[in-house]
């Protein structure tokens, strides 16, 4: 993707919702509009200090993956990282579990660039924005704090909207799946964005006159033939 190509593609997925006032863009938060790396790292930070002690070895090895060594499940990161003791990796994936969809952690991320920024355009155009997100309606404060502090626009229930899980244990196909009866009550859709193969698919099946972008950040590597019609970005720079 050249960087003209991605400008043009993005700047008519704006011109699509400037043309119909209200119509929506929806997008998937984690690994879409905001980058979990930070949050993975902070926590890989801090086991690693519980470690240090006990296995020190481990601890160096898991402090010093970089946002690029990051892999979608944090014990294929330590694994790649070098460690291999089951029990450190056991104990860190329940660490991680009991951390990474805590409020406080998702003050980490950082926005994917030029996200904010395409937010704010395609508001400014009279779109109605829709964050459609896997996390949880626990993790609303914390998301809306995120939100706001990386400089999206905030959530208002008219134009623009957040719609969490009700259930955490629900999985996030069947919740996205949901989600596309729900859309079509609030306005035409007139694009998507998401990371995940699955979902972006799932969103072109529902909505077939709308855009559809695939954010080619990371994703779960749950397999999915990507449709030949979904667009594929690397961020929201234009
Ligand atoms: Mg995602």
């Amino acid at each position: 993707m050249n960087d003209t190509s991605q400008r043009a593609l993005l700047d008519a997925a704006l011109d699509a919702a400037a043309a119909a006032p209200g119509s929506l863009l929806v997008f998937d938060i984690d690994d879409t509009l905001l980058s979990t790396g930070d949050r993975h790292r902070r926590i890989l930070a801090e086991y690693a200090a519980r470690l240090q002690s006990r296995a020190p070895r481990a601890a160096k090895l898991l402090s010093a993956v970089h946002a690029r060594d990051l892999r979608y499940q944090i014990v294929e990161t330590a694994r790649a990282a070098g460690v291999d003791d089951e029990d450190i990796l056991r104990e860190l994936r329940e660490f991680w579990f009991a951390r990474f969809f805590r409020n406080e952690y998702l003050l980490e991320d950082a926005p994917t660039p030029g996200a904010p920024e395409f937010c704010a355009e395609a508001l400014r155009r009279g779109a109605t924005i829709v964050y459609a997100t896997g996390r949880d309606e626990r993790m609303r404060a914390g998301t809306e704090r995120s939100l706001a502090l990386r400089g999206f626009p905030a959530p208002d229930g008219r134009s623009v909207r957040l719609k969490l899980k009700p259930r955490f244990d629900t999985p996030d196909a069947e919740f996205k799946a949901a989600v596309t009866e729900e859309l079509a009550a609030w306005g035409e859709v007139a694009a998507t964005f998401e990371n995940e193969p699955l979902h972006a698919n799932l969103f072109r099946e529902a909505f077939p006159r709308a855009r559809h972008f695939l954010l080619e950040t990371r994703h779960s590597g749950r397999p999915a033939t990507l449709h030949a019609e979904v667009l594929r970005v690397a961020d929201f720079r234009r």
